[in-house]
């Protein structure tokens, strides 16, 4: 099964062009959506979960026509969105098994099944008689997915699941993603290029509401191989590089400049070649819509 996505546009009210002709197609396992904050990917994922609807366009999921028959869409949806807000005085196994209920296992004891295995899953069954105001961010995240995973989904959406996340709670939020099945399609939204590298096999970069590359992370460095080259300058000098260089990468370290340029051939000037990195591609890609971004 496939999401295939065709042409989808929305224009906001106040004017803002959040999707431009988004077309892509989906396969089962982990789609990295990959752009910097305001690029419309949170758009995109509330248009493929029935929360709002485009102007144009159409999305399919196998057989349904998501903007036609959003119950069927819903049937088959896990979704952990941006803000994902919890009730703070109550325990993660009673909420968990309120969701349960809503999403219609109405049988008490296989309900108890689902909400212990999904506990365990996250690791999560120790805390269970925790009150989700007491989770620490990583927690809630984890419980995030428990709640997104109830039903067994086809498609599962997390939109911007590591933002705010520590070292260790992202590394262990890594594993539990990468532990869910390749036979279900899951699309994560991140403005962080690490997400991507570490778990999708295919990955798209979106900016300014439109899709700039498609591709996977090891392909997709591939494309820079013999164009990436480096330098380190005096920080003064910057204005005239980005003036004379395509920059697409700058880093300050010990006082000085680290800059990172695209060039189809040697620069000279005391450029070194660069091993090219999923970040440079990233850059790369969304440097035409964006000011440069200083690492
Ligand atoms: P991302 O998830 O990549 O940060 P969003 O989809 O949230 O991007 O936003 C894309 C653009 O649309 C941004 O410029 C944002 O300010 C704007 N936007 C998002 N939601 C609304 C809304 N409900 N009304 C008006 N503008 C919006």
């Amino acid at each position: 099964m496939e999401l295939i996505i065709n042409n989808l546009s929305k224009t906001y009210a106040n004017g803002v062009k959040a999707l431009n002709n988004v077309s892509l197609t989906i396969p089962q396992g982990m789609f990295g959506l990959l752009g910097p904050n305001g690029a419309g990917k949170s758009s995109l994922m509330r248009t493929i979960a029935t929360l709002q609807e485009p102007d144009s366009g159409s999305i399919h999921l196998g057989d349904i026509d998501v903007l036609r028959d959003q119950e069927s869409l819903r049937k088959v949806l896990g979704y952990l969105p941006q803000e994902f807000g919890v009730y703070p005085r109550v325990s993660a196994a009673m909420m968990l098994d309120h969701i349960a209920q809503l999403k219609g296992l109405s049988n008490r004891n296989q309900r108890k099944e689902t909400v212990e295995a999904l506990l365990q899953k996250v690791n999560l069954w120790k805390e269970r008689k925790r009150n989700l105001g007491s989770f620490s961010g990583g927690m809630k995240q984890r419980f995030g997915i428990a709640q997104a995973l109830v039903g067994n989904p086809q498609l599962l959406i997390v939109d911007e699941p590591t933002a705010g996340l520590d070292p260790a709670e992202r590394n262990r939020f890594y594993n539990l993603l990468s532990e869910i099945g390749e036979s279900t399609i899951i699309i994560l939204s991140t403005h962080i290029v690490e997400d991507v590298k570490t778990l999708c096999k295919q990955f798209a970069i979106i900016c300014g509401g439109e899709v700039m590359a498609v591709s996977t992370p090891q392909e997709a460095v591939n494309w820079l191989s013999n164009k990436v080259w480096s330098k380190s300058i005096p920080k003064v000098e910057i204005e005239e590089y980005r003036n004379n260089y395509h920059v697409i990468a700058t880093q300050l370290a010990e006082g000085r400049l680290f800059i990172r340029v695209i060039a189809d051939s040697d620069p000279g000037n005391g450029f070194s070649p660069a091993a090219p990195t999923l970040e440079d591609v990233y850059f790369n890609a969304i440097s035409t819509k964006m000011d440069l971004v200083t690492l």
